[in-house]
């Protein structure tokens, strides 16, 4: 399974283990933090639930665990689930009467919330009430139960999925940036001396390299080249153990996997640079169009390769030189 290194979901015990506790532990996204520990302290002090919270960015930069972080320095209860996995309205209005008063209800995938589990939503973030309907026919009537105060926290990889009127509802929208290469690079130590592994200053920062951008995918090479350390070497990871791991596990020098070169090189070999539409890609690549929309193309955007444009995908220049090829003449990058 070495082709698929991007960013998608862990089983929950793996990305457990490397997950910061604090606000503090928490490497990178300076902003995003500095606003936060105001919000939660202004709330601690208020003794009042803390606004709703919108965190959006790609997969594995720590949404998740930023969700967790608050609840945590709130001192409140967590609650976790998912858009998808609210299929009625009644599971919801179970879940938000069973929330304690200040608790954190964490939705990650919001925007594939079902539209009439989302109404219930609205009244329950604004007013902190329940509107059921009780009973069927010219019987029903609607009554209203009132809820804990609590704190909405979600989740989405891109704000832009959200319907209006639940986005207005979020009073700290949050959006999470790749990390930096030194951010990366503090990730990996501290993921490290987490697994008991020593590390040298050069092996950590070539697997930050080659990271993505992204927390997740740098613990995950992380554990990856541990292994290759334990057979290979004396069991540290130096530069050179880390370099040759990562080449087998076909991470390139920019941290390109399989499938990032898969997309590159079908754009450049069958439609000549673009511009392509998504739709043709996805079917190209045999994977869902969210997947390339939200897991394959933000890296490959951030790094300059791939421009997102109104009439579809096109290759830059940056594209071409890292694949080793030479554009089409006439070719508009
Ligand atoms: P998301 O919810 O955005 O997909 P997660 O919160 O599940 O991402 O994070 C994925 C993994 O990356 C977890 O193992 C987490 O511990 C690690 N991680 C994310 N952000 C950071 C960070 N800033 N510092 C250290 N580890 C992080």
């Amino acid at each position: 399974d070495n082709t698929h290194l991007t960013p998608l979901r862990q089983p929950e015990d793996v990305d457990a283990a490397l997950r910061p506790k604090t606000l503090a532990e928490f490497v990178g996204q300076a902003g995003a933090k500095e606003n936060l520990r105001v919000f939660i302290e202004s709330a601690r002090s208020r003794r009042e639930a803390m606004d709703h919270v919108l965190f959006y960015g790609p997969p594995g930069l720590g949404k998740t665990t930023l969700a967790q972080i608050v609840a945590r320095e709130l001192g409140v209860g967590f609650r976790a689930t998912s858009g998808p996995v609210i299929a009625k309205a009644g599971d919801l209005a179970a879940l938000l009467t069973n929330l304690d008063e200040g608790d954190v209800l964490f939705i990650d995938e919001i925007h594939r919330l079902n539209p009439v589990v989302e109404e219930i939503l609205y009244p329950a973030m604004e007013d902190r009430t329940l509107d059921l309907i009780i009973g069927e026919g010219p019987a029903a009537r609607s009554v209203q139960v009132p809820l804990p105060a609590f704190t909405l926290v979600g989740a989405t990889t891109r704000q832009g999925l959200l319907t209006t009127p639940l986005r207005d509802r979020f009073g700290i929208p949050v959006r999470l940036n790749f990390y930096t290469i030194p951010e990366l690079e503090s990730v990996v130590t501290r993921g490290a001396g987490l697994l008991g592994l020593s590390i040298a200053p050069e092996g950590a920062r070539e697997i930050a390299r080659r990271a993505r951008g992204t927390p997740r995918v740098a613990g995950r090479l992380l554990r990856r080249v541990r292994d290759f350390a334990h057979v290979a070497g004396n069991g540290t990871v130096t530069w050179e153990v880390a370099d040759d791991a990562l080449t087998r596990l076909e991470v390139d020098a920019l941290g390109l996997d399989a499938m990032d070169r898969r997309y590159l090189t079908m754009i450049a070999d069958i439609y000549k640079g673009g511009p392509v539409g998504v739709e043709t890609l996805a079917a190209g690549l045999s994977e869902p169009r969210d997947t390339v929309e939200e897991v394959i193309e933000p890296y490959l955007i951030q790094l300059g390769l791939v421009a997102r444009t109104a009439r579809g995908r096109c290759l830059n220049d940056r594209a071409w030189q890292h694949l080793g090829l030479i554009p089409p003449s006439g070719s508009q990058t």
